[in-house]
């Protein structure tokens, strides 16, 4: 199998040329025409047509489809559904925000994890993503848009720690000077609560933004809503976070999908405010985004500002997250469903 070459490092990349004889400087060349979009070698104008059939010959060298392009008519938010080479889909999101143009991408085909609100999960995994297809995802948005892309969150379908090599080379990749230079203060992950990925992620001190999916404090509502507390409790995921805290000094920012009557009364924000204590923390609260396929509902509008107001009032940074692309199904997972449906394919 020819190897796929937008997932190599520049270094990765330069060895390869090496041993085919190149000269070094080829390998900036061909590193900033892949991290330009190309879409096949015969693009890369700076390179002798005898090496770039020799490229053609020893690596696999593939952009994505747009399968479906919705935009906002409410905010400019533009949803994208990317056909892979494989055929299956995945899908990303840009949303404008004042402090910058965000892409939140997907990183896996499906997703295992099973909680019980979220779009993305209800048709299992199905594959993880190479480094190169969520490269491609913020490439892409960027050059299909011309909107300038500056953040990056690893929110969309899939669970990024569920997929930690490829993810991390990703990283690697999109942070290169010579490729989109996208700093690590502009990216966030976020993730269900997998504490060992947490735990390596640490120990490499990246100052990347760490986003926990929370949703809820107890163990009993949490484990209902979320197969992985069963595997990792509340007090084991807090301390985790304290942990990533120490080593890297970065604030934690938490989601919590206001769900009516599950997670949003006086308690639980009570409960929150202890596990919490002590620990730098930003707390995301996201009206639930109805689903079809669950009967959770969001909570009033009452319930969420009593909640942010009990956090503030202790000390905690609590947002209420605004709501972009409601019009055009932006939520994660939930275009796939839908193309699926329509289509017949197993995407
Ligand atoms: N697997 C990772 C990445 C997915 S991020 C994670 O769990 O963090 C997507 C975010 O949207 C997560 O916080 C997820 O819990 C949340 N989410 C999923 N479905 C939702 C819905 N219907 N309403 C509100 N938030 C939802």
């Amino acid at each position: 199998m020819k190897q796929d070459i937008k997932s190599m490092t520049r270094e990765e990349i330069a060895q390869c040329l090496r041993d085919m004889g190149e000269p070094a400087f080829r390998a900036g060349q061909v590193f900033s025409w892949l991290h330009r979009g190309v879409r096949s070698f015969d693009e890369m104008t700076n390179i002798s047509k005898a090496l770039r059939e020799r490229l053609t010959e020893t690596f696999e060298l593939y952009a994505p489809q747009v399968a479906r392009k919705q935009v906002s008519a409410k905010d400019g938010t533009i949803k994208y559904l990317w056909r892979l080479s494989d055929g299956h889909c995945v899908e990303s999101v840009l949303m404008r925000y004042h402090h910058g143009n965000t892409v939140c991408i997907s990183s896996e085909v499906g997703c295992a994890m099973g909680c019980a609100f979220c779009a993305s999960t209800k048709g299992g995994l199905v594959r993880r993503l190479r480094p190169s297809e969520m490269l491609d995802q913020v490439l892409f948005t960027q050059i299909d848009s011309g909107v300038p892309v500056s953040n990056i969150v690893l929110m969309g379908i899939g669970e990024p720690l569920d997929n930690y090599e490829a993810v991390r080379k990703f990283l690697t990749l999109v942070n290169c000077p010579e490729g989109m230079n996208i700093g690590m203060r502009h990216i966030s992950l976020s993730t269900c609560g997998k504490v060992d990925g947490i735990d390596r992620l640490a120990e490499e001190n990246l100052q990347l933004t760490l986003s926990i999916s929370l949703h809820a404090p107890d163990d009993a509502v949490r484990t209902s809503i979320m197969p992985i507390n069963r595997r990792y409790d509340v007090e084991e995921l807090i301390k985790a976070c304290r942990r990533y805290y120490e080593k890297t000094g970065r604030r934690i920012s938490f989601e919590y999908a206001m769900i009516d009557g599950v997670n949003d009364t006086p308690q639980m924000a009570a409960l929150l405010i202890r596990r919490l204590k002590g620990l730098p923390s930003h707390v995301n609260l996201i009206p639930l985004n109805r689903i079809e396929e669950s009967p959770l509902k969001p909570s009033t509008r009452q319930a969420v500002m009593a909640f942010q107001k009990a956090l503030e009032d202790a000390g905690i940074t609590a947002t209420v997250r605004r709501t972009l692309g409601s019009d055009i199904d932006a939520s994660c997972g939930q275009l796939r469903k839908k193309y699926e449906k329509t289509n017949g394919t197993n995407s």
